[in-house]
């Protein structure tokens, strides 16, 4: 029998946006079902030498092999589909220039929608013109990441646009989790899941699948030394503003919102531990995957296989590296895989 609370009713009314949201298994299982067929389901593969390194089997969960070449169109894909069709056809509209930018605008193109995507006039050309070509709108305001942030919540307020969230959003979280279940599925064994960190969307929503399905597993995110959000916000106990530095890893840079409403909790109660690394370390990453995987990665996307080079992260059973974008200069990729220092 259903027993009505019409007094708890009333104080979920009343929890101000800030309330933290939450997210279960079960919303991530609807998020693969609404995102099938529309994202790629990447390759599990395993790396002989990292497993040698190891002494246990170690997996490469390749999210390189996405159409946008990152993992960001799961919960882009999935938070747009969740959308009501009347508020999409409005438009979407972001601020982001890297990955997450990437994967609006062809989540955008796929369903047949508008989409605008705000940037600051300090954007270096290559990035305006990879969001372009993927048939979004590029609208240049100001000069920096805030300016392009207070146009987006303009084209909301005034046009109606519905805004797609990097990271702090549950549809967004959803989509990214959508990765744990194809972890756990294709191995059944999995103890250690290395994860990269930046926002925590993907930590989060891996996490949430793979300890509802594999409790024991070992949850480890993963970032870099300089400017790290999330691990400087766990520290802390709450989300601390951040200075952003030139990384390697740039797909790791920012904040993760001072008035975090999802991934700060998850990741405080899920994570077993946070790791963090040096831009040589980092660098020793991405010429590991070039070099003795075959694989063109970021730095964002080599820092699993960073944190196994340099000791930093030692697994106790079989482990899977999300390895989760490819999207590198050309120049500065070539300049690391040659052995130039960081
Ligand atoms: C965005 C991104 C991350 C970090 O994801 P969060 O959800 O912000 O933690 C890691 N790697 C790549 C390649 C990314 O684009």
């Amino acid at each position: 029998m259903t027993v009505t609370k019409p007094h708890l009713a009333a104080a979920e009314a009343e929890r101000p946006a800030t309330q933290p949201a939450s997210l279960v298994l079960s919303d991530i299982e609807a998020a693969a079902a609404r995102i099938a067929g529309r994202v790629v389901r990447t390759p599990l593969v395993a790396s002989p030498s990292l497993s040698r390194l190891c002494g246990h089997p170690i997996h490469l969960k390749l999210e390189t092999r996405q159409p946008i070449g990152a993992f960001k169109l799961r919960g882009a894909m999935n938070a747009v589909l969740a959308l009501d069709g009347d508020h999409s056809r409005r438009g979407l509209v972001t601020a982001s220039t890297g990955n997450h930018g990437r994967a609006v605008a062809y989540a955008a193109r796929e369903l047949g929608l508008h989409a605008t995507i705000c940037m600051s006039a300090l954007v270096p050309a290559n990035k305006v013109e990879a969001i372009r070509s993927l048939g979004a709108e590029v609208r240049i305001v100001g000069r920096s990441q805030d300016d392009a942030q207070a146009e987006v919540e303009r084209l909301v307020a005034e046009h109606g646009l519905a805004p797609i969230q990097p990271f702090d959003h549950p549809d967004v979280v959803a989509g990214q989790g959508t990765i744990g279940l194809e972890l756990v599925e294709d191995m059944p064994d999995l103890a250690c899941a290395l994860i990269p960190l930046s926002g925590g969307g993907l930590a989060a929503g891996i996490a949430v699948a793979v300890k509802a399905l594999r409790p024991s597993a070992r949850i480890v995110g993963i970032s870099m030394e300089r400017g790290a959000a999330m691990a400087a916000a766990l520290a802390a106990g709450h989300p601390v503003a951040m200075v952003e530095e030139e990384t390697l890893a740039d797909s790791l840079g920012g904040g993760i919102g001072l008035s975090n409403r999802v991934t700060f909790a998850l990741c405080r109660d899920l994570l077993d531990e946070v790791v963090l690394l040096s831009e040589t370390e980092i660098a020793a990453g991405i010429r590991h995957a070039a070099r003795d995987e075959g694989e063109i990665v970021e730095g964002a996307g080599a820092v699993g296989i960073a944190a196994l080079l340099a000791g930093k992260a030692n697994p106790l059973g079989p482990t899977a590296l999300i390895v989760s974008g490819r999207n590198i200069d050309e120049a500065v990729h070539r300049r690391i895989v040659s052995g130039a220092a960081a």
